[in-house]
Protein backbone atom coordinates (compact mmCIF):
# COMPACT_ATOMS: atom_id res chain seq x y z
CA UNK A 1 0.00 0.00 0.00
CA UNK A 2 0.67 3.93 -0.94
CA UNK A 3 2.80 4.74 2.32
CA UNK A 4 1.34 8.15 3.26
CA UNK A 5 1.86 10.72 5.90
CA UNK A 6 1.50 14.63 5.92
CA UNK A 7 3.94 16.70 7.15
CA UNK A 8 1.32 18.93 8.43
CA UNK A 9 -2.03 19.36 8.36
CA UNK A 10 -3.76 22.75 7.71
CA UNK A 11 -7.28 23.11 8.88
CA UNK A 12 -9.90 26.15 8.24
CA UNK A 13 -11.33 27.15 11.32
CA UNK A 14 -14.73 26.77 9.63
CA UNK A 15 -14.31 22.40 9.32
CA UNK A 16 -12.43 22.44 12.37
CA UNK A 17 -15.10 20.26 14.38
CA UNK A 18 -16.51 18.80 10.91
CA UNK A 19 -16.99 15.22 11.06
CA UNK A 20 -14.42 14.38 8.67
CA UNK A 21 -11.89 16.71 10.12
CA UNK A 22 -12.02 15.24 12.96
CA UNK A 23 -11.43 11.78 11.53
CA UNK A 24 -8.31 12.56 9.90
CA UNK A 25 -7.23 14.78 12.57
CA UNK A 26 -7.30 11.61 14.59
CA UNK A 27 -6.02 9.44 12.13
CA UNK A 28 -2.95 11.22 12.21
CA UNK A 29 -2.86 12.82 15.72
CA UNK A 30 1.05 12.90 15.62
CA UNK A 31 1.40 15.36 12.37
CA UNK A 32 1.59 19.08 13.30
CA UNK A 33 -1.64 20.67 13.19
CA UNK A 34 -2.63 24.23 12.21
CA UNK A 35 -5.83 26.40 12.30
CA UNK A 36 -6.14 29.02 9.23
CA UNK A 37 -8.26 31.58 10.58
CA UNK A 38 -10.53 33.79 7.61
CA UNK A 39 -8.29 35.10 5.18
CA UNK A 40 -4.64 33.44 6.54
CA UNK A 41 -2.46 32.42 3.35
CA UNK A 42 -1.84 28.88 3.13
CA UNK A 43 0.96 29.65 0.82
CA UNK A 44 2.76 31.75 3.40
CA UNK A 45 1.66 29.45 5.98
CA UNK A 46 3.81 26.51 4.26
CA UNK A 47 6.94 27.98 4.06
CA UNK A 48 7.54 26.39 0.77
CA UNK A 49 11.67 25.85 -0.49
CA UNK A 50 11.75 26.86 -3.71
CA UNK A 51 14.64 24.82 -4.00
CA UNK A 52 12.59 21.84 -3.86
CA UNK A 53 10.41 19.99 -6.82
CA UNK A 54 6.98 22.02 -5.35
CA UNK A 55 4.69 19.65 -7.02
CA UNK A 56 6.31 16.64 -5.33
CA UNK A 57 7.04 18.50 -2.16
CA UNK A 58 2.98 19.95 -1.70
CA UNK A 59 1.81 16.61 -1.39
CA UNK A 60 3.38 16.32 2.18
CA UNK A 61 1.35 19.06 2.68
CA UNK A 62 -2.67 18.37 3.54
CA UNK A 63 -5.16 21.19 4.02
CA UNK A 64 -8.93 20.73 5.61
CA UNK A 65 -10.93 23.00 3.45
CA UNK A 66 -14.25 24.83 3.73
CA UNK A 67 -15.04 24.36 0.38
CA UNK A 68 -18.06 26.93 -1.06
CA UNK A 69 -18.21 26.16 -4.68
CA UNK A 70 -19.71 23.26 -6.71
CA UNK A 71 -18.35 20.16 -5.63
CA UNK A 72 -21.00 18.73 -8.00
CA UNK A 73 -21.75 19.12 -11.58
CA UNK A 74 -21.03 18.33 -15.07
CA UNK A 75 -18.25 16.18 -16.26
CA UNK A 76 -15.80 19.26 -17.47
CA UNK A 77 -14.76 17.38 -20.63
CA UNK A 78 -18.57 17.77 -22.35
CA UNK A 79 -18.46 19.67 -25.60
CA UNK A 80 -21.07 19.93 -28.33
CA UNK A 81 -18.12 18.27 -30.86
CA UNK A 82 -17.71 15.29 -28.72
CA UNK A 83 -19.67 12.45 -27.52
CA UNK A 84 -20.08 12.97 -24.39
CA UNK A 85 -21.48 10.42 -21.63
CA UNK A 86 -23.44 13.11 -19.91
CA UNK A 87 -21.38 12.22 -16.23
CA UNK A 88 -21.35 14.00 -13.11
CA UNK A 89 -18.22 14.90 -11.09
CA UNK A 90 -17.97 15.43 -7.45
CA UNK A 91 -14.52 16.63 -6.98
CA UNK A 92 -13.51 15.99 -2.80
CA UNK A 93 -10.13 15.99 -3.24
CA UNK A 94 -7.44 18.00 -5.06
CA UNK A 95 -4.29 16.89 -6.03
CA UNK A 96 -3.16 13.48 -6.24
CA UNK A 97 -0.23 11.35 -4.56
CA UNK A 98 0.69 9.09 -7.37
CA UNK A 99 2.61 10.79 -10.23
CA UNK A 100 1.83 9.40 -13.92
CA UNK A 101 4.03 11.16 -15.87
CA UNK A 102 0.77 12.41 -18.94
CA UNK A 103 -1.39 14.08 -15.21
CA UNK A 104 -2.87 16.80 -16.58
CA UNK A 105 -2.99 18.19 -12.67
CA UNK A 106 0.59 18.99 -13.35
CA UNK A 107 -0.69 22.06 -15.66
CA UNK A 108 -3.78 23.58 -13.89
CA UNK A 109 -3.27 22.80 -10.33
CA UNK A 110 -1.15 24.84 -8.59
CA UNK A 111 -1.50 24.75 -5.15
CA UNK A 112 1.23 22.91 -3.75
CA UNK A 113 -1.02 20.79 -1.52
CA UNK A 114 -3.54 18.10 -1.23
CA UNK A 115 -6.49 19.68 -0.67
CA UNK A 116 -9.68 18.15 0.98
CA UNK A 117 -13.17 19.43 1.43
CA UNK A 118 -13.90 18.65 4.34
CA UNK A 119 -17.25 20.24 4.68
CA UNK A 120 -18.77 17.01 3.35
CA UNK A 121 -21.74 16.89 4.87
CA UNK A 122 -22.77 19.92 3.54
CA UNK A 123 -21.78 19.00 0.08
CA UNK A 124 -23.79 16.09 -0.07
CA UNK A 125 -26.86 17.61 1.22
CA UNK A 126 -26.45 20.04 -1.56
CA UNK A 127 -26.21 16.75 -3.87
CA UNK A 128 -29.06 15.33 -3.01
CA UNK A 129 -31.22 18.62 -3.37
CA UNK A 130 -29.90 18.98 -6.93
CA UNK A 131 -30.65 15.84 -7.63
CA UNK A 132 -33.68 15.13 -6.11
CA UNK A 133 -35.40 17.94 -8.43
CA UNK A 134 -34.96 15.34 -11.32
CA UNK A 135 -36.06 12.26 -9.80
CA UNK A 136 -36.29 10.52 -12.87
CA UNK A 137 -32.89 10.76 -14.22
CA UNK A 138 -30.38 8.68 -13.30
CA UNK A 139 -26.79 10.34 -12.25
CA UNK A 140 -23.67 8.22 -12.74
CA UNK A 141 -21.48 10.56 -10.37
CA UNK A 142 -17.50 10.06 -10.40
CA UNK A 143 -14.93 11.19 -7.70
CA UNK A 144 -11.99 10.85 -9.36
CA UNK A 145 -11.61 14.27 -11.81
CA UNK A 146 -8.80 16.08 -9.55
CA UNK A 147 -7.63 12.90 -7.84
CA UNK A 148 -7.47 9.41 -7.35
CA UNK A 149 -10.64 8.72 -5.91
CA UNK A 150 -8.93 5.66 -3.61
CA UNK A 151 -5.09 6.38 -3.62
CA UNK A 152 -5.14 8.01 -0.17
CA UNK A 153 -8.72 6.82 1.19
CA UNK A 154 -6.83 4.04 3.65
CA UNK A 155 -6.04 7.23 5.41
CA UNK A 156 -8.76 9.74 4.47
CA UNK A 157 -11.38 7.36 4.81
CA UNK A 158 -13.98 9.41 2.58
CA UNK A 159 -14.98 6.51 0.19
CA UNK A 160 -16.97 4.89 2.80
CA UNK A 161 -19.18 8.09 3.49
CA UNK A 162 -20.06 8.52 0.44
CA UNK A 163 -20.97 4.41 -0.22
CA UNK A 164 -23.30 4.67 2.85
CA UNK A 165 -24.80 7.96 1.36
CA UNK A 166 -25.14 6.95 -2.40
CA UNK A 167 -26.65 3.35 -1.62
CA UNK A 168 -29.64 5.40 -0.54
CA UNK A 169 -29.74 7.51 -3.22
CA UNK A 170 -32.98 6.52 -5.53
CA UNK A 171 -31.51 8.12 -8.76
CA UNK A 172 -28.08 7.90 -8.35
CA UNK A 173 -24.68 5.94 -8.83
CA UNK A 174 -21.40 6.49 -7.61
CA UNK A 175 -18.19 5.41 -9.61
CA UNK A 176 -14.92 5.46 -7.99
CA UNK A 177 -11.90 5.40 -10.25
CA UNK A 178 -8.42 4.46 -9.37
CA UNK A 179 -5.13 3.01 -10.44
CA UNK A 180 -4.73 1.91 -6.52
CA UNK A 181 -5.21 -1.81 -5.26
CA UNK A 182 -6.90 0.08 -1.88
CA UNK A 183 -10.46 -1.74 -1.58
CA UNK A 184 -10.22 -3.99 1.38
CA UNK A 185 -11.32 -0.99 3.70
CA UNK A 186 -14.75 -0.78 1.69
CA UNK A 187 -15.45 -4.79 1.06
CA UNK A 188 -17.82 -5.45 4.50
CA UNK A 189 -20.19 -1.79 3.81
CA UNK A 190 -23.43 -1.86 3.05
CA UNK A 191 -22.97 -0.29 -0.70
CA UNK A 192 -26.31 -1.47 -1.91
CA UNK A 193 -25.22 -2.36 -5.14
CA UNK A 194 -25.08 1.45 -6.25
CA UNK A 195 -21.64 2.16 -6.31
CA UNK A 196 -18.74 0.92 -9.23
CA UNK A 197 -15.15 0.64 -8.44
CA UNK A 198 -13.64 1.04 -11.16
CA UNK A 199 -9.99 0.92 -12.54
CA UNK A 200 -7.45 2.81 -15.10
CA UNK A 201 -5.42 0.13 -16.90
CA UNK A 202 -2.43 -0.17 -19.06
CA UNK A 203 -0.70 -2.43 -20.00
CA UNK A 204 2.77 -3.14 -17.59
CA UNK A 205 5.35 -1.39 -19.43
CA UNK A 206 3.34 1.59 -19.66
CA UNK A 207 2.82 1.05 -15.47
CA UNK A 208 6.25 1.09 -14.72
CA UNK A 209 7.14 3.79 -17.09
CA UNK A 210 4.65 6.71 -16.90
CA UNK A 211 2.30 5.63 -13.76
CA UNK A 212 5.08 6.29 -10.80
CA UNK A 213 3.58 5.15 -7.23
CA UNK A 214 0.50 3.53 -8.72
CA UNK A 215 -0.39 -0.20 -8.30
CA UNK A 216 0.88 -3.00 -10.87
CA UNK A 217 -1.59 -4.30 -12.98
CA UNK A 218 -2.03 -7.75 -11.26
CA UNK A 219 -2.37 -5.83 -7.64
CA UNK A 220 -5.22 -3.99 -9.68
CA UNK A 221 -6.87 -6.69 -10.82
CA UNK A 222 -6.57 -8.57 -7.86
CA UNK A 223 -8.53 -5.66 -6.09
CA UNK A 224 -11.18 -6.55 -8.49
CA UNK A 225 -11.41 -10.04 -7.88
CA UNK A 226 -11.79 -8.94 -4.67
CA UNK A 227 -14.59 -5.65 -4.73
CA UNK A 228 -16.46 -8.11 -7.55
CA UNK A 229 -16.49 -10.76 -5.00
CA UNK A 230 -18.41 -8.24 -2.38
CA UNK A 231 -20.66 -7.69 -4.47
CA UNK A 232 -19.87 -4.48 -6.05
CA UNK A 233 -20.15 -3.90 -9.55
CA UNK A 234 -16.85 -3.03 -11.52
CA UNK A 235 -15.54 -0.45 -14.56
CA UNK A 236 -12.24 -0.28 -16.25
CA UNK A 237 -11.24 2.71 -18.41
CA UNK A 238 -8.48 1.74 -20.96
CA UNK A 239 -7.60 5.55 -20.69
CA UNK A 240 -5.01 6.97 -21.51
CA UNK A 241 -4.16 4.43 -24.26
CA UNK A 242 -0.83 5.18 -25.17
CA UNK A 243 0.98 5.17 -28.80
CA UNK A 244 4.40 2.89 -28.01
CA UNK A 245 6.10 0.04 -29.95
CA UNK A 246 4.52 -3.37 -29.07
CA UNK A 247 0.76 -1.72 -28.44
CA UNK A 248 -0.83 -4.14 -31.11
CA UNK A 249 0.78 -7.10 -28.53
CA UNK A 250 0.22 -5.58 -25.56
CA UNK A 251 -3.54 -4.10 -25.34
CA UNK A 252 -4.74 -7.05 -26.65
CA UNK A 253 -2.75 -9.14 -23.79
CA UNK A 254 -4.30 -6.42 -21.01
CA UNK A 255 -7.75 -7.39 -22.15
CA UNK A 256 -7.09 -11.20 -22.28
CA UNK A 257 -5.11 -10.36 -18.24
CA UNK A 258 -8.37 -8.37 -17.73
CA UNK A 259 -10.39 -11.12 -18.59
CA UNK A 260 -8.53 -14.25 -16.87
CA UNK A 261 -9.23 -12.27 -13.22
CA UNK A 262 -12.96 -10.98 -13.67
CA UNK A 263 -16.10 -11.87 -14.94
CA UNK A 264 -17.39 -9.86 -17.79
CA UNK A 265 -20.76 -10.19 -15.86
CA UNK A 266 -19.47 -8.02 -13.01
CA UNK A 267 -18.86 -5.47 -15.19
CA UNK A 268 -21.27 -2.13 -15.91
CA UNK A 269 -18.91 -0.58 -18.01
CA UNK A 270 -15.77 0.08 -20.11
CA UNK A 271 -14.39 3.27 -21.61
CA UNK A 272 -11.72 3.66 -24.12
CA UNK A 273 -9.65 7.17 -24.60
CA UNK A 274 -6.36 7.43 -26.36
CA UNK A 275 -3.65 10.27 -24.95
CA UNK A 276 -4.92 13.86 -24.93
CA UNK A 277 -3.51 16.92 -22.92
CA UNK A 278 -2.84 20.82 -23.04
CA UNK A 279 0.02 21.69 -24.90
CA UNK A 280 1.40 23.21 -21.45
CA UNK A 281 1.83 20.00 -19.94
CA UNK A 282 4.29 18.91 -22.37
CA UNK A 283 7.26 21.03 -20.87
CA UNK A 284 6.26 20.34 -17.02
CA UNK A 285 6.71 16.79 -18.29
CA UNK A 286 10.28 17.07 -20.08
CA UNK A 287 11.03 18.71 -17.02
CA UNK A 288 9.72 16.66 -14.20
CA UNK A 289 10.22 13.01 -16.07
CA UNK A 290 13.42 13.77 -18.40
CA UNK A 291 12.73 9.95 -19.44
CA UNK A 292 9.48 9.59 -19.89
CA UNK A 293 7.87 8.28 -23.67
CA UNK A 294 4.96 10.09 -23.38
CA UNK A 295 5.56 12.80 -25.99
CA UNK A 296 7.62 10.86 -28.32
CA UNK A 297 4.39 9.74 -30.15
CA UNK A 298 2.90 11.98 -33.13
CA UNK A 299 0.76 14.13 -30.93
CA UNK A 300 -0.69 17.33 -32.67
CA UNK A 301 -2.96 20.22 -31.62
CA UNK A 302 -6.41 19.31 -32.54
CA UNK A 303 -9.57 21.74 -33.08
CA UNK A 304 -10.31 21.69 -29.31
CA UNK A 305 -6.80 23.05 -28.56
CA UNK A 306 -5.56 19.35 -26.94
CA UNK A 307 -2.71 17.59 -28.19
CA UNK A 308 -3.95 14.20 -29.99
CA UNK A 309 -2.68 11.37 -31.53
CA UNK A 310 -3.83 11.75 -35.56
CA UNK A 311 -7.05 10.46 -36.14
CA UNK A 312 -5.96 7.68 -37.84
CA UNK A 313 -3.97 6.68 -34.84
CA UNK A 314 -6.96 6.62 -32.70
CA UNK A 315 -8.75 4.91 -34.61
CA UNK A 316 -7.02 2.03 -35.31
CA UNK A 317 -6.28 1.74 -31.93
CA UNK A 318 -9.84 1.87 -30.63
CA UNK A 319 -10.76 -0.15 -33.29
CA UNK A 320 -8.63 -3.04 -32.22
CA UNK A 321 -9.45 -2.97 -28.07
CA UNK A 322 -12.91 -2.43 -29.74
CA UNK A 323 -12.83 -5.69 -31.09
CA UNK A 324 -10.99 -7.58 -28.39
CA UNK A 325 -13.56 -6.56 -25.78
CA UNK A 326 -16.11 -7.84 -28.27
CA UNK A 327 -14.44 -11.31 -28.64
CA UNK A 328 -14.03 -11.62 -24.48
CA UNK A 329 -17.39 -9.68 -23.32
CA UNK A 330 -19.58 -9.02 -26.06
CA UNK A 331 -22.46 -8.07 -23.45
CA UNK A 332 -20.93 -5.13 -21.36
CA UNK A 333 -20.79 -1.79 -23.28
CA UNK A 334 -18.26 -0.01 -23.83
CA UNK A 335 -17.49 3.66 -25.14
CA UNK A 336 -15.00 6.25 -25.94
CA UNK A 337 -14.24 8.89 -23.77
CA UNK A 338 -13.96 12.67 -25.24
CA UNK A 339 -13.85 12.05 -29.07
CA UNK A 340 -15.18 12.90 -32.25
CA UNK A 341 -18.10 11.79 -33.35
CA UNK A 342 -16.19 10.64 -36.64
CA UNK A 343 -13.72 8.19 -34.65
CA UNK A 344 -16.81 6.49 -33.11
CA UNK A 345 -18.17 6.02 -37.00
CA UNK A 346 -14.57 4.54 -38.20
CA UNK A 347 -13.68 2.13 -35.13
CA UNK A 348 -17.60 1.66 -33.55
CA UNK A 349 -19.86 -1.14 -34.71
CA UNK A 350 -22.32 1.15 -33.94
CA UNK A 351 -22.48 4.85 -32.67
CA UNK A 352 -24.86 6.52 -30.57
CA UNK A 353 -27.24 9.46 -32.23
CA UNK A 354 -26.10 11.72 -29.04
CA UNK A 355 -25.07 11.95 -25.25
CA UNK A 356 -28.38 10.63 -23.81
CA UNK A 357 -28.53 7.59 -26.44
CA UNK A 358 -24.84 6.98 -25.35
CA UNK A 359 -25.86 7.66 -21.22
CA UNK A 360 -28.85 5.44 -21.77
CA UNK A 361 -26.85 2.44 -23.20
CA UNK A 362 -24.53 2.60 -20.15
CA UNK A 363 -27.33 3.02 -17.87
CA UNK A 364 -28.93 -0.30 -19.54
CA UNK A 365 -25.73 -2.14 -18.95
CA UNK A 366 -26.19 -1.05 -15.12
CA UNK A 367 -29.40 -2.18 -14.23
CA UNK A 368 -28.41 -5.41 -16.10
CA UNK A 369 -25.41 -6.42 -14.01
CA UNK A 370 -27.74 -5.00 -11.26
CA UNK A 371 -30.36 -7.95 -12.19
CA UNK A 372 -28.11 -10.50 -12.36
CA UNK A 373 -26.30 -10.03 -8.95
CA UNK A 374 -29.49 -9.91 -7.10
S1 LIG B 1 -3.78 8.62 -10.81
FE1 LIG B 1 -4.87 10.16 -12.04
S2 LIG B 1 -4.88 12.00 -10.79
FE2 LIG B 1 -3.32 10.63 -9.93
S3 LIG B 1 -1.39 11.24 -10.90
FE3 LIG B 1 -2.27 9.57 -12.13
S4 LIG B 1 -3.48 10.61 -13.74
FE4 LIG B 1 -3.08 12.13 -12.11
Amino acid sequence: MLNYKPEQILIDVEVENSLLAREICDRFSDVPQLILEQGDDHKKTLGLDPGRNPLTQGKKNLHLKYFQGHSFKSCPGFSEDLLCCNYFTLDLVENCPFECTYCILQAFLNKPMITVHANLEEILENLKNQISTRSRQLYRVGTGEHSDSLALDPYLRISPHLIRFFSNLPNAILELKTKSHHVDHLLDLPHGGKTVIAWSLNPETIIEQEEYKTARLDERLEAARKASDAGYKLGFHFDPMLHFPGWEKEYPRLVERLFDSVSPERIAWISMGTLRCLPMLKPIVEDRFPSSRVFLGELFQSDDGKLRYLKRIRQEMIRLMQQELQKHAPGVPNYICMDKPSVWRNSMPSQPEDSSDLEATLEFGFLQTEMERV
